[in-house]
Parts: C-alpha cells; structure tokens; sequence
C-alpha cells in the first residue's frame, strides 16, 4: 500500500487565503504588516530564499524591504541596522538572512532582535516562551510540520514521535512542538545507539538530519506518519540510482539539470508509510507560509490588541 501524500504546497496556499483577509483588514485600519530582512553579501542560496519571502510579501500585500549590507561589515554594524528597525512601528517582523559571514558574531546579532519582532522564532526570549507554553513566535520550518499534522487531521497527542536532528532551527523547537501537543516524544542525533530501531518506534517521524534519503524503509513502522524536512541537492549518479532508480519523471530533471533535490527519507519510504510529505512540495512551502503567519501574527500582537496570543495559533 502506498501513503497518503501530504501536498505542502496546497496547505501552504490555504494559509496564504487566510492570511490575505487579515492583511487587508490590518491595513486598513492603518497597520499593514512589514517585514525587514536583511541579507548580507551575496550567498546565492540565501538571495534565492530572500527573494521567494519578498515575493511572498508582495502576493499577501505585507510591506517588505531588504537591507543588504556588505559582506565585511562588522556585527556592531549589524546590530545598529537591527536596533534602528526594532525602534520602528512600521516594521512587525525583522529576519535575518543565515548564515551570516564568518567574522559576525551571529549570536549576538540574533539577541539584539527584539523578541516581538523575531518572526524566526530564534531569540532566547521566544525559545523559552515555547517551552513554557507562553504566547510567542514559533520557528517557521517547524511551525509549518505542526500545520501538516493539523490540517491533515492527524491527530498527534498520545503518540509516540521520533524527531531526528537537534537543531536549534528545527528539531529541538519540533520536539517541544510535539510535546505541548502531548505527543511523548524521543530526540536523536547522530550519537543514537541503533537509530532505525528508535525510529521504528514512532507513529509520527520527523527527519531533519541534512542526509540525502537516510531514513530507509527499515526506519519505519508500517503506517506511520513521516515528516522530511531535509532538502538535499544530488548531483552524483550513483547517489541518484540509489534514490531513483525507474523514476522517469527524476530521471528527465537530472538529465536536463544534472541535479535534482531529496529529502532525508528515502522515497522507498512511501511504501510502508501511511502519510508523507513530498520533496519538493512538502515541508519546504510551509516554511514561508509560517513566516507570512509569525509577521501577520507579530502585528496583531504588538499593535493592535497588545493581547497574548496562544502559541502555534
Ligand atoms: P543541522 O543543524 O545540520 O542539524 C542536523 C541534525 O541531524 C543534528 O542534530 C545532527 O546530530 C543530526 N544528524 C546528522 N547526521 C546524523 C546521523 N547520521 N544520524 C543521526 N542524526 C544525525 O541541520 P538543520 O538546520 O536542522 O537542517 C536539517 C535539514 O533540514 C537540512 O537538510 C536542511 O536543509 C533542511 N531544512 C529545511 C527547511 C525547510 O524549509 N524545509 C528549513 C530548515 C532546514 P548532532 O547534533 O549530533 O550533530
């Protein structure tokens, strides 16, 4: 039996026409939502990503602008273009572009965002609102995986999910995620003592490990819910026979670009999984999606009712 395919980008759109609604009422009342982003120097990858949030602004009506400062400037730089857009009542969500050049202390710059308008979910501040179940901004990737599960109708407390990854970005705020959503959750890293017998323990499956197709179908209950988070890039033919072998589709895009993206989890994995999200068009559209949420969120929080608002909602 093959899984239930869970199409990120169609739940990614319905976040999108429900977020419209609230731009165009926030705006008309005077606070359409903004977003700064900086991005610094010119990291091909990060520009790519940059322009698909500012695009995303534009579709939703949300104000968007992009500083992009030089690859040499200094992390008190930084901070100073940070702290000016903390300061401004038209700006409700400021992101900054990772990874940032080697010589800038990104920690620090990351700790002078004001928690209101980190819509990354990364300040200290909003990592302990998360794990106290205080209202705040939830990390974007792992805000999105949760939207998945919510809006596929899979039910997520009692359960027993496996996280694999420990990021700050993605697997620990998953785990904490999952937790407030009573799930009982195990986190494994690349210390785990046999990973696939961990993993097969779990009913929902999270991979957010940077692996191309690690998780095999040995990984995984029959049944389960698996969550890919990884986006690898193949370039290698032996590496794409061994993920793709008889896909025509994958075989014309790595013959035309001699590339082609996989996630963590193996696509051999849909054939024991009851649900899975694709690669492409799983996880990775709702990641923007949750970023237009946290700066419409954002908005709603500091200007108009200054009222909490639960987290994940
Ligand atoms: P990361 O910071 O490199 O963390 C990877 C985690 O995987 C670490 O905790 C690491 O363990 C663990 N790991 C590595 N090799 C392992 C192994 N052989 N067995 C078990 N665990 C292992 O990566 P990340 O930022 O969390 O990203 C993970 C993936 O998600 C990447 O493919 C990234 O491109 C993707 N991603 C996608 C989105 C999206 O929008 N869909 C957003 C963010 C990231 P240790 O802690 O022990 O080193």
């Amino acid at each position: 039996m093959s899984a239930t395919i869970l199409d990120g980008n169609k739940i990614a759109s319905e976040i999108r026409a429900e977020l419209s609604g609230e731009v165009q009422a926030l705006a008309a009342a005077g606070m359409r939502p903004g977003l700064a982003v900086i991005l610094v120097g010119h990291n091909p990858a990060s520009e790519i990503y940059v322009r698909g949030k500012v695009k995303s602004c534009e579709e939703l009506g949300v104000h968007s602008e992009q500083i992009s400062p030089p690859a040499t400037i200094k992390t008190l730089e930084l901070c100073r273009i940070v702290e000016e857009l903390n300061g401004r009542d038209d700006i409700d969500g400021i992101l900054v572009q990772l990874p940032l050049p080697d010589h800038v202390d990104a920690k620090q710059v990351l700790l002078t965002v004001d928690p209101a308008k980190d819509v990354d979910g990364f300040h200290p501040v909003n990592v302990g609102y998360l794990s106290t179940q205080r209202p705040g901004l939830v990390p974007c990737t792992p805000g999105g995986v949760m939207e998945i599960l919510r809006r596929s109708g899979i039910a997520v407390a009692g359960k027993d999910a496996v996280v694999v990854g420990r990021s700050d970005i993605v697997g620990k705020p998953a785990a904490m995620l999952l937790i407030n959503a009573n799930a009982t959750v195990t986190v494994c890293h690349s210390k785990t003592h046999d990973l696939p017998g961990v993993c097969r323990r779990a009913d929902i499956l999270v991979a957010a490990i940077g692996r191309a197709g690690m998780i095999t179908k040995d990984f995984v209950k029959p049944g389960a819910v698996v969550l890919d988070v990884g986006i690898n890039r193949v370039t290698d033919r032996a590496e794409f026979e061994r993920l793709f072998a008889g896909n025509k589709k994958r075989e014309e895009t790595f013959a035309a670009k001699g590339a082609t993206l996989v996630g963590d989890v193996h696509p051999e994995v849909a054939e024991v999984a009851g649900a899975i999200t694709p690669v492409p068009g799983g996880v990775g559209p709702l990641t923007i999606a949750m970023l237009m949420s946290n700066t419409v969120k954002a908005a709603r929080m500091r200007r108009v009712a200054k009222q909490p608002v639960p987290v994940g909602a």
